[in-house]
């Protein structure tokens, strides 16, 4: 009997304490989504200074870029207990000032969808976006519509959201009550909820169990051209790698992916994905499953990765993002570098890669890498990465990953095999931790005190120095080489770089420099808009599809007619202008064709094993 009386006490006490708690009250009405905007209303929390700021995130951690997610938000208003409007003052697209702050309780705003909106760039990386599209899918990205007083990140979160009785809502949020159609969220504080992306439509999800993790995987594809299910086969796949790769254990209980399929493209002219601690929103072309299986598997792999990195090994500004007033660290190459590179090293590694297809993601890396400005020292430009070298940011993906291949390759010639950047990673999992930030300084001596001093020169030659990578130096080491141009010529479409023109969603041409001889015979010029390709009508979602199957069947002698759009100017009208041209082999303009040596020896073979698995 006593027993239930001590239990009935502390049930008692712990439904006061409930009662009592200081938080953030949010709720938001799906239901009542009108030309894109959704309501935001906000019971306060206590407040004891007599004048507060309300604020938006500047820039949220993951993005490398200053988005001002307050530029989304109209309608700001402030209320006292007695429904009396209170005056405020806005200090900043981000910023709102509130005096008498004692008296407020309670603040609503309308915020606008960033995936569909007339607010001009930057525009926001999907990914990192909200959309609103009423009675199909909502993305909510909570830094889209959620803020928090200054000096009060620290205090609780309640999130409800009223949603369509038929929607469910995919999150890595695990403290969440339903009650009819009203899902209520629990959050420690606003860290952890930014962590923590929510997406709502018809539900298509499907449960993986992968070791004592378990994964959910929720999928929206409007044209129902890929689901769940058929995503959950590729994933689970590479999970499993990454299972093996990270020793055996995936090092968390749960994770969500939120992957939401277009079929037009979208706003910021990109496709991809942003991490979190426990979940990864993803968005990518609906295009057909053989296609989009390769690129699930690679930015999975990628997004999935960085629970290693930033998540739990990172630098002091990442630790205490300062979401207002961001500094930028000089690990660049760690955080997005080294995790690009062990999402195709995994894949090879354990089986899901052939060797041949691994040379080829690395070729495209060293010839990706060739866009950007390689005299730049990796360390600053990470660190200037918000504003001089803007624009040398996505080197992080090409020579990132090149640098953390080199550094794995040195490793692993260093150690006669036995230690390479996936141990390292461990080590420095071991020595720092999600709650425990490295100082930016230290971080090459804390790996050369791990590793070898030899690994110290490698950092301050290549990565604060500005030496060009020994990229073909290391890949001699295991035995592989770079082709000799001059019995390489092949079929080829013309050497050129496509983007999207956000403007008209168009492919277009961006860059011509690696422009091959059949490029020069059609006669392609930068900034051509490819309207058809060898007939057919070309598309962001359908390209890889027109493209590659044209590649794939190419031979000499067959014709190309290509539709492109023009312009004589800026100003001038676009006209369309045939392009024909009848295929030739030719060598490509920058050759960087990997093949493993035929007379490798017994050492680089061993080392190449050791480096990536037997082949
Ligand atoms: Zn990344």
């Amino acid at each position: 009997m006593k027993r239930f009386i001590l239990s009935f006490i502390f049930f008692f006490v712990s439904t006061l304490f409930l009662y009592s708690e200081n938080r953030y009250e949010f709720s938001v009405d799906l239901t009542k989504c009108v030309k894109d905007k959704l309501l935001v209303e906000l019971m306060t929390p206590n407040l004891n200074s007599n004048e507060v700021i309300y604020r938006l995130p500047k820039i949220v951690p993951g993005t490398y870029e200053i988005l001002n997610f307050g530029r989304f938000v109209s309608n700001f208003k402030v209320y006292d207990s007695l429904g009396t409007e209170m005056e405020f003052e806005k200090l900043d697209v981000n910023s709102w000032k509130i005096i008498n702050a004692k008296k407020i309780k309670k603040l609503s705003y309308e915020v606008e969808d960033t995936w569909d909106t007339e607010i001009k760039e930057p525009y926001v990386f999907e990914p990192g976006g909200s959309n609103f599209e009423a009675g199909k899918n909502f993305v909510l990205n909570p830094h889209c519509l959620f803020g928090f007083f200054e000096g009060m990140k620290g205090v609780p979160y309640q999130i409800n959201i009223i949603r369509p009785s038929d929607f469910f809502g995919a999150c890595s949020l695990t403290d969440v009550v339903s009650k009819g159609n009203v899902d209520t969220y629990s959050i420690v504080d606003y860290k952890e909820l930014q962590d923590a992306p929510m997406m709502y439509n018809v539900p298509d999800t499907t449960v993986l169990n992968i070791g004592e993790t378990q994964v959910l995987i929720s999928v929206y594809s409007l044209n129902k051209i890929s689901s769940s299910k058929f995503i959950s086969e590729q994933i689970s796949e590479i999970l499993f790698a990454q299972e093996e790769y990270l020793g055996g254990v995936l090092p968390i209980k749960k994770y969500v992916y939120l992957i939401y399929l277009t079929s037009t493209g979208g706003i910021s002219g990109s496709s991809g994905a942003l991490e979190h601690s426990y979940s990864s929103m993803y968005f990518l072309p609906e295009m057909d499953q053989k296609y989009l299986s390769q690129t699930i598997r690679d930015v999975s792999a990628h997004e999935f990765f960085h629970i290693v990195t930033p998540l739990n090994i990172h630098a002091e500004q990442i630790g205490d993002f300062n979401f207002n007033d961001p500094q930028m660290s000089k690990h660049l190459w760690l955080y997005e570098g080294t995790t690009e590179y062990a999402s195709g090293l995994v894949q090879i590694k354990y089986g899901n890669m052939s060797l041949s297809d691994y040379l080829k993601v690395i070729e495209s890396k060293v010839s990706g890498s060739k866009g950007f400005n390689d005299s730049i020292s990796f360390t600053l430009m990470s660190e200037g990465c918000l504003k001089q070298y803007k624009d040398q940011y996505s080197n992080v993906y090409q020579k990132g990953a090149l640098i953390g291949m080199c550094l794995d390759i040195q490793l692993r010639y260093l150690s006669k095999g036995k230690y390479g950047l996936q141990e390292l990673m461990v080590d420095l999992s071991k020595t720092y931790g999600k709650n425990k930030s490295f100082k930016d300084d230290e971080l090459f001596d804390q790996i050369v005190k791990l590793t070898y001093p030899e690994i110290g020169d490698f950092f301050h030659n290549y990565v604060e120095g500005n030496k060009p990578l020994p990229v073909k130096e290391m890949l001699e080491l295991v035995g592989i080489g770079v082709a000799d141009a001059s019995g390489n010529k092949q079929i080829s479409i013309g050497g050129i770089s496509i983007g999207l023109n956000t403007a008209t969603n168009r492919l277009m041409i961006v860059n011509t420099e690696a422009m091959d001889d059949f490029g020069k015979a059609i006669g392609y010029q930068e900034y051509d808009e490819l309207i058809k390709f060898n007939g057919k009508k070309l598309t962001v979602n359908n390209s890889q599809e027109v493209i590659g199957g044209f590649v794939q069947n190419a031979k000499e002698g067959d014709e190309l007619l290509v539709v492109v759009g023009r312009r004589k100017s800026d100003t001038s009208k676009t006209k369309k202008i045939k392009l024909k041209a009848k295929l030739f082999p030719v060598l490509p303009a920058a050759s960087n064709n990997l093949i493993p040596f035929t007379n490798a020896t017994d050492e680089q073979l061993k080392l190449r094993t050791d480096w990536i698995g037997k082949h």
